[in-house]
Order: structure tokens, then C-alpha cells, then sequence
């Protein structure tokens, strides 16, 4: 073992759960350790929609504008066209948020914005390369969690430990709790389009 931090909360994941939940924690003053067991916050085919909910918090949070400067695509409506019809399957206009459409995002540019963000706080801690192993107790008590990092291993004590290392979680296994599976009704076939200068939203 190499090395011991000390803090109020550590998250395990840094996806969007952990680094918001990080990010709220440590906006209100509570010292937060998020882990994250990548170098950087760029996989693939992660998502690339943020919704106008997300993006409602964001506003509510006082980052939106900011956020919008970064490179997207405004997605109003939806519509498919099948054959000669085009049906709108969604219309986001006419709700009452701040920003009333999808924006079209990489998952790892609104990571690094909220990193960024994050990091400007005193009380929060990002540590990168840094995989939760496994939880320490104490007694009964759950009082942080291990954590191999490119320094050795460390020990992470908290008052509160978060798994948000998600579906696949290493926390949640070692707290020996058990998920629902609810199923999934549907698949999703997800590939990437070239868009030509001259395409319009409909081609
Ligand atoms: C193909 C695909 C497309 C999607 N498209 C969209 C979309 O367009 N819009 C949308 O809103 N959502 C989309 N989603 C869903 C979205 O990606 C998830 O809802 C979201 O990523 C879940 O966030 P999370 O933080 O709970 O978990 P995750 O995103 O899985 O984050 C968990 C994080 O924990 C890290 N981690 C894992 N184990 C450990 C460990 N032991 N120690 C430390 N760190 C660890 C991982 O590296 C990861 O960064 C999509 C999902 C998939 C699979």
C-alpha cells in the first residue's frame, strides 16, 4: 500500500453520475474524492445526445451558456422519413426549459466540461487512473474504498463511499447487493454517419 487519503465522500466513477454527483457534493462544501479508473473520458459510443433535462441543470447551475459554446448540433425535433412521409416522432420546442432541443455532444466533451468545472472547486478531488478494487470496513461499516492507481495501491477513507462505477460495478459486488434486472425491451444499433457540407437536417 502506498499511499492514504482522507475525505467526507468518495465516489468510485467518473462517468456523468459520479462527476455530477462530485460536482453538486463539492459545490456545497463537502470534500469529495471522485476515482476514475481511465486515463481520460474517451469511450466511444458512450452517448452523444444530451438531453433538455440534463441541460436544464446545467442552466440551473449557472453553466449553460457556457456549456453551449461548446461544438454541437441543436436537435429541435425528430423526424423519420419513411419512404415518402416523414413522420415527427418528437418535437422538444415547446418545452418550457432553457434550452428546448437535444444537443448533439460527444459524452466526453460534457465529462471534461464538468471535470473542469469540478476542479476549480477546493474541495473536490478528481484522481484519473485510479481503479476502486475494493471496499474497506470497519465492523459492520463501510469506511472507504481500495483503489489500485499508477502510484501503487492506495486506501481512500470516507464517511460516505458512492458506487457509481457502473452496470458492471466492482462496489456494488463487494457490498454484496444484487441489481434488478428489468430486461430491455428493445436494441439499439448505434453507427456513425459522414454528414456532407451541403446535407440538410432531413438527409
Ligand atoms: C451505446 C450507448 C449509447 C448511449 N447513448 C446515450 C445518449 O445518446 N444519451 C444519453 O443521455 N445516454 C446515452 N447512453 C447511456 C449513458 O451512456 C449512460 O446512462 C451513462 O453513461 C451512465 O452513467 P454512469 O455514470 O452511471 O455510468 P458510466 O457512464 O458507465 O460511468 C462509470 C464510470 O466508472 C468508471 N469505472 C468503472 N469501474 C470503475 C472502478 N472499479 N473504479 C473507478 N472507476 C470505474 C468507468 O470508466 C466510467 O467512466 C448510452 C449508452 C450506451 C451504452
Amino acid at each position: 500500500m502506498t499511499g492514504s487519503v482522507e475525505t467526507t465522500c468518495c465516489v468510485a466513477g467518473g462517468g456523468p453520475a459520479g462527476l455530477m454527483l462530485g460536482f453538486l457534493l463539492a459545490r456545497a462544501g463537502v470534500d469529495v474524492v471522485v476515482l476514475e479508473k481511465h486515463g481520460d473520458f474517451l469511450r466511444d459510443f458512450r452517448g452523444d445526445t444530451i438531453h433538455p433535462s440534463t441541460m436544464q441543470v446545467m442552466h440551473e447551475l449557472g453553466l449553460l451558456d457556457e456549456f453551449l459554446k461548446l461544438a454541437h448540433q441543436k436537435v429541435p425535433q425528430i423526424i423519420a422519413q419513411f419512404g415518402v412521409t416523414a413522420l415527427r416522432l418528437a418535437d422538444f420546442r415547446h418545452l418550457p426549459v432553457a434550452a428546448p432541443f437535444i444537443a448533439m455532444m460527444p459524452q466526453w466533451d460534457f465529462l471534461g466540461f464538468l471535470a473542469g468545472h469540478a476542479q476549480a472547486i477546493p474541495s473536490f478531488q478528481l484522481r484519473m487512473q485510479t481503479e476502486a478494487t475494493g471496499l474497506m470496513r470497519d465492523g459492520g461499516r463501510i469506511v472507504g474504498v481500495r483503489a489500485a492507481g499508477s502510484e501503487g495501491e492506495i486506501e481512500v477513507r470516507a464517511r460516505l463511499t458512492i458506487a457509481a462505477d457502473g452496470r458492471d460495478s466492482t462496489l456494488r459486488d463487494a457490498a454484496g447487493l444484487v441489481a434488478d434486472d428489468l430486461g430491455a425491451p428493445i436494441d439499439v444499433l448505434w453507427l456513425r454517419l459522414s454528414r456532407q457540407a451541403g446535407d440538410t437536417d432531413r438527409t
